[in-house]
């Protein structure tokens, strides 16, 4: 229990429980087949939450054979688009009126601020069934005008039972853009949820049986990657993965895909995303704004401005602003209000993240401000920014995912388009100026799914996302994302009649 009125003051959350820790196979919360059960922590110290079913294989065939017998017999993919649709819109409402609960569990799980939690993330969830509620009804094909005699028409059909893989970072946000366009389309799912996380989905899976989401639709396996991630990823009756996770991660995925059936995946991995500054630029602007690219969410966001570009003529300006604004980032409890920044999701995290700063030291680029650790108990890293970082460096090529800000000096634009995109990565950048000859040429030329100019981290539900190279395949998101959930069959009849 947290949050009680026995806290101090400035706590904002309300109190709540952790009420579902079973598996969410076929309708029931059950336990897992072997009986085993892995904590849950809170990243704040480090002690149980909840002890919460661990599944593995035997729990993901269980999983499967009830999503493929609610997609073979229905009524899920037989019903009407439109009654599909009022469910994720009844879900949609419940979210909302259960957002508060949604958000304290959220922060409780992840370290993540209540108040992030509660006026961002949340109403995005929301929002996001609600668009794709809106698409499952206007999912259509095409006649096809084909050379010949022929009738051709094109059926767009839900592609049957969706394996879905999800992080840590984004729990319920992640969970809402794996399974909103495949419920849109059709489709039933098994979702594995990450080790580190596992409350807010079997939350927002009751709320989905309390919608009139019938039993066997979606299936909600907490367990570990190795085992139950890895079993759902080779399963043969699978018939589509979507992943999200780290790179390394997506490899083995695609590999476990390939040596089954086969199915396709999509993946979104992750990143190391330029933020340029130009010359020109509102410097004060820039400096908010690349502080957010970096900082939101404890740095742990694929999508983080990681490599800060900085224009020669700007640069030390900029440095001397982005210290002053990292040293006034309040870092603390997240449920207390006025909290920017809380703990890391787990001692793993937190060690590579000291691991890139000493790497970051050693290298000989600037630490400007943090480096250390916030109190003693619990995840919390000091906000830390390196100045006169060089490209060929650690922290400048690996994703951190953490609070550290690294900022490297250019001087023309042709050498920032350059060295911004010599990398692995492709998710995501930013560009400062207030020429939009410079904004125009610099989008068009950086390989990144998603640019953000004069803005960033700018997400709605109708924005596709994505990446370039290693950063992963396929988007999520708009109408992008039907596409992962579809199969196109095409139909082709004679038209047998002369006359016609
Ligand atoms: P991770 O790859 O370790 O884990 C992600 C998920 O994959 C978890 O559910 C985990 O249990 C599962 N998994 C791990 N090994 C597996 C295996 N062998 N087979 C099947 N499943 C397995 O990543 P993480 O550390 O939890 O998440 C952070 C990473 O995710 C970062 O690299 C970040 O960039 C990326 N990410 C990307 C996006 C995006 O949209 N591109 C969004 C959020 C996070």
């Amino acid at each position: 229990r947290f949050g009680t009125s026995s806290a101090a003051e400035e706590v904002i959350s309300p109190s709540v429980q952790v009420s579902y820790t079973k598996l969410l196979i076929d309708g029931n919360f059950v336990d897992a087949a072997s009986g085993k059960t892995f904590p849950t922590l809170d990243p704040r110290t480090g002690e149980v939450i909840a002890h919460v079913a661990e599944g593995d294989a035997e729990d993901i065939n269980r999983a499967v054979k009830a999503a493929r017998k609610a997609f073979d017999e229905g009524p899920w993919p037989k019903m009407t688009a439109y009654e599909r649709s009022r469910v994720m819109l009844r879900l949609a409402d419940l979210v909302e009126k259960h957002s508060e609960e949604l958000a304290a569990l959220e922060s409780w799980d992840n370290g993540k601020t209540y108040e992030q939690a509660l006026t961002a993330e949340i109403p995005m969830v929301a929002r996001l069934f609600r668009y794709y509620a809106g698409w499952a009804d206007k999912i259509h094909g095409l006649t096809v005008p084909a050379d010949g005699n022929y009738h051709v028409q094109t059926l767009h059909e839900p592609i049957g039972v969706a394996g879905q893989i999800i992080p840590w970072n984004f729990p319920l946000l992640m969970f809402a853009w794996k399974v909103g366009p495949a419920l849109a389309c059709g489709n039933t799912i098994v979702l594995k949820t990450a080790e580190q996380t596992p409350l807010t989905a079997f939350y927002v899976g009751k709320l989905f049986l309390e919608a009139g989401l019938p039993p066997g639709v979606l299936n909600i396996v907490s367990g570990f990657g190795a085992t139950a991630g890895a079993s759902l990823a080779s399963h043969m009756d699978v018939d589509k993965l979507a992943f999200t996770g780290s790179t390394d991660t997506g490899k083995v995925i695609l590999g476990l895909a390939a040596n089954s059936n086969l199915k396709p995946v999509t993946l979104e991995l992750g990143g190391k995303s330029p933020f340029i500054v130009f010359e020109d630029a509102d410097i004060d602007k820039a400096v908010e704004l690349a502080h957010f690219a970096l900082f939101f969410n404890q740095g742990q966001c694929c999508c983080a401005g990681s490599r800060t570009y900085v224009h020669e003529k700007v640069y030390d300006e900029f440095v001397e602003k982005a210290k002053a604004r990292a040293l006034k980032r309040v870092v603390g409890d997240p449920f207390k209000k006025g909290i920017e920044q809380g703990p890391q999701i787990d001692s793993k995290q937190f060690e590579k993240v000291m691991k890139y700063i000493r790497s970051g030291v050693e290298s000989n680029a600037t630490l400007e401000c943090g480096g250390g650790q916030v109190g003693d108990r619990g995840y919390f890293i000091q906000p830390t920014v390196f100045s006169n970082v060089k490209d060929d460096m650690l922290i400048a090529q690996d994703e951190i995912f953490g609070p550290v800000q690294s900022i490297l000096k250019f001087s023309d634009v042709d050498e920032v388009i350059k060295r911004a995109n010599d990398t692995r990565y492709g998710l995501a950048a930013g560009v400062f100026t207030k020429s939009l000859d410079t904004a125009n040429r610099v989008s068009r030329a950086l390989k990144a799914g998603t640019v953000w100019v004069n803005c960033f981290d700018v997400f709605d539900a109708a924005i596709p996302f994505g990446g370039y190279k290693m950063s992963g395949n396929g988007r999520e998101k708009g109408i992008y994302s039907l596409n992962n959930y579809l199969q196109v069959k095409a139909v082709v009849t004679p038209l047998n009649n002369p006359a016609w």
